[in-house]
């Protein structure tokens, strides 16, 4: 039996005679002592120990107190940690200081096996340190020998079949001078598995003369640290009949240029920031998944699109080197969740991808993706500020038939973005419908960037009524895309595809200038009758450009429209996300006489003695209020309480959404300042709305 001597630091005596019966079962004859506070620790330190073990927390010491104390001495043995139960972090703490291994009490059966895989670790680690400093010293000779050539040399008496190895040869593989023989086995028996075929290949080749020399790259067996990579040079002697008798030639250790090229090699696959298999890498593995599925029908693989939420605002708010470290961290979360043969890749920004491998069914892929959104959602603290990372996962599976990996992940994608647009933290299977809708959607983009190219555009027009005289006081331009076959297209369902693709600065653009030209048309046809404004809807990408000012500026120029006869409709969204240059903004337009009225009011987040802070003097009450304000007692107090309080501030309001007489008399009640909605007339095509003012002159 061997001798085992196990220093044991553990506060209760049970636990360590637990423990040592464990090494005993393992079949160590055992010599310990228990230590439970650092002074004893100290003292012990100073005897010969095989091993280490020690627990995590205890009264009077701790298990990284106790390694660290360990370190100190620079003794060289395993030290192992038993504890109940270990966190991520504690464990990274522990391995950062050298740690050898932890087992967890409820799994002690394991620790023999631990033990006897550190010892021999430790073992190999004394040996390569001594082979090391052999190899130093037989460097030194070598050099003298060689005068600084650093080639091992061999020389194959083929005759014989003997090799004379030197010294050098040797010394790279880790071998003293005498511990090689001058057999061939010496050499092919060191030859790494994979490359022996090619290398006897590459040999017999040479010595047929059917090439002018022998190379090749290949692994050696390193009598302590594994596998090296040498490149192999020779040439070979042939005798009057052509048939070679001997062959010599050299070794050189290549391992440190394979290992830069395979670092190159990595990082042309990998994310430098996460160390995460990058999107190239990961299409790849992913189509060699595909293919396995093609060949065995029963393989259902997964692959989840990860979005993090609100990662720009991490980025923009807090700095790169915060938000690295949060796309690090989140990564590591992946990580974590993984099982052995899913791969986790970082495509850009805050996307993530993971391929699950071998799934039992669809049902282990949303467990999956539940945990994984837990794992992520933890609160995570970063430079003293505390963020609630989120993310939405689309999920595809391989069933569907893929070939390509490039459509699984399109897929995956556009499932991601349903799940994105269903809120927070949402996960998303994809379906055929789903493909269908990304499709119609691709189609829609195409088709609207050829009528804003067409302009395709028109305007509807719909009259705002002044509530006391009953007289109409300007219009709202509305918005419609009529379609090369005739049909009309709300602006719900075109508008939002507009903002994302950047089309929508165009756009208005093209309704601004229509709706200018409409109001100047109307001024010269009816000159007895009052001049109107136009309202126009803006967005919130409008509201953003810099020109915008100039931009208007330059139709009222061109159309011959006074600023004062146009309106801007505006929403309070756009005035929150930038509240400072949205006063520029406003500042300015008031300065060109031009008027902006806040639309939607309620259903954004601002008050009403904030909205004033703004040069804004119209606000217009959202149809949702409007429309509850003769069923719902709150609905009717909403805007009571806005009409009241928009008055005190000086400012009018506007109610739109007025359907029935009912809504109209509440709104006059409460003193309401104008209306519009269907009760007066819905929005009019330009001809019908120039109808409703000849057949109204005084209107
Ligand atoms: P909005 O600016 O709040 O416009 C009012 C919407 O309510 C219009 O819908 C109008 O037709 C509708 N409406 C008017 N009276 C009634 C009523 O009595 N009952 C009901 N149920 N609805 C009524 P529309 O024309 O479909 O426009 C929807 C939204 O699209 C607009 O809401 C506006 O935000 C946006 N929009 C319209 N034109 C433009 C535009 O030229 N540019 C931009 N950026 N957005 C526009
Ligand atoms: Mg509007
Ligand atoms: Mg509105």
């Amino acid at each position: 039996m061997t001798e085992l001597r196990v220093l044991v630091v553990e506060d209760s005596e049970d636990d360590a005679l637990l423990m040592l019966l464990q090494l005993r079962r393992g079949g160590y004859h055992i010599v310990h002592e228990r230590v439970d506070t650092p002074d004893a620790m100290r003292a012990a330190l100073t005897l010969p120990w095989d091993i280490v073990i020690s627990d995590y927390t205890m009264p009077s010491f701790s298990g990284p107190a106790a390694l660290s104390l360990f370190s100190e001495t620079g003794l060289d043995c395993p030290f192992i940690v038993v504890t109940g139960t270990i966190g991520e972090e504690s464990a990274v703490a522990l391995m950062k200081m050298g740690v050898s291994d932890f087992v967890l009490k409820t799994n002690l059966p394991r620790l023999p096996g631990v033990v006897e895989r550190e010892l021999r670790e430790a073992d190999l680690r004394r040996a390569k340190r001594r082979a090391e400093e052999a190899l130093r010293v037989s460097e030194e000779r070598y050099k003298l020998a060689m005068q600084g050539a650093n080639d091992g040399l061999w020389d194959w008496n083929i005759a014989d079949d003997t090799v004379f190895f030197s010294s050098r040869w040797k010394s790279m593989l880790g071998y003293e001078m005498d511990e090689v023989g001058d057999s061939v086995d010496e050499w092919q028996n060191r030859l790494h598995p994979d490359e022996k075929q090619s290398f006897r290949i590459k040999l017999i080749n040479h010595l047929k003369h059917l090439t002018p020399h022998f190379e090749i790259e290949h692994r050696m067996l390193h009598k302590t640290s594994g596998y090296r990579w040498m490149l192999t040079r020779g040439l070979a002697v042939y005798d009057d009949s052509g048939r070679a008798y001997r062959m010599a030639g050299s070794q050189t250790d290549i391992t440190e240029r394979k290992r830069t090229e395979e670092q190159l090699l990595h990082d042309a696959f990998h994310d430098g920031l996460t160390g995460l298999p990058n999107r190239a890498l990961f299409t790849d593995l992913l189509g060699f998944a595909l293919e396995h599925r093609q060949r065995n029908d029963s393989y259902l693989s997964a692959v989840l699109f990860i979005n993090l939420e609100r990662f720009r605002y991490v980025n923009d708010s807090f700095g790169h080197r915060i938000g690295d470290q949060y796309l690090i961290e989140v990564a590591s979360r992946i990580k974590s969740v993984l099982r052995p043969g899913d791969v986790a890749a970082r495509f850009a920004g805050d996307e993530y991808a993971i391929l699950l491998d071998d799934l039992r069914d669809p049902a282990e892929a949303t467990r999956f993706a539940e945990m994984l959104q837990t794992m992520i959602g933890h609160p995570l603290g970063l430079g003293g500020h505390e963020f609630f990372p989120g993310c939405n996962v689309g999920i595809v599976f391989s069933a569907s038939g893929y070939h390509d990996p490039e459509d699984m992940l399109r897929d995956a994608d556009t499932a991601m973005h349903r799940a994105r647009k269903r809120g927070k933290r949402k996960m998303e299977v994809f379906d055929a419908a789903m493909h269908a809708s990304a499709v119609t959607t691709l189609q829609l983009e195409h088709e609207l960037r050829r009528a804003v190219e067409r302009r395709e555009f028109l305007v509807h027009y719909q009259p705002i009524v002044e509530l006391t005289t009953g007289k109409l006081s300007s219009f709202e331009a509305l918005i419609r895309w009529q379609k090369p076959d005739g049909k009309l297209v709300p602006p719900n369902d075109f508008i939002p595809l507009s903002e994302e693709l950047g089309l929508i600065v165009d756009i208005g653009k093209q309704v601004l200038e229509m709706a200018c030209q409409q109001m100047v048309m109307w001024q010269q046809q009816f000159p007895d009758h009052r001049m109107l404004p136009v309202s126009v809807n803006l967005s919130g990408k409008q509201f953003n450009q810099p020109d915008l000012v100039e931009e208007i500026e330059s139709v009222i120029h061109s159309t011959g429209l006074s600023a004062s006869h146009l309106k801007l409709e505006i929403t309070e969204t756009m005035l929150m996300e930038n509240p400072e240059s949205a006063r520029q903004m406003l500042t300015r337009l008031r300065e060109k006489n031009i008027k902006v009225l806040m639309d939607d009011f309620g259903t954004g987040y601002s008050s009403l003695s904030y909205l004033h802070r703004f040069p804004c003097d119209t606000l217009k009450i959202d149809g949702s209020f409007v429309r509850r304000i003769t069923d719902e007692r709150e609905g009717k107090e909403i805007v009571r309480i806005i009409v009241m309080l928009a008055h005190n501030l000086g400012m009018n309001v506007i109610a739109e959404c007025v359907e029935t007489e009912e809504h109209l008399g509440v709104l006059r009640e409460f003193g309401c300042d104008l209306a519009q909605g269907y009760f007066f007339s819905r929005p009019l095509s330009a001809s019908d709305a120039t109808d409703l003012i000849q057949r109204n002159p005084s209107w």
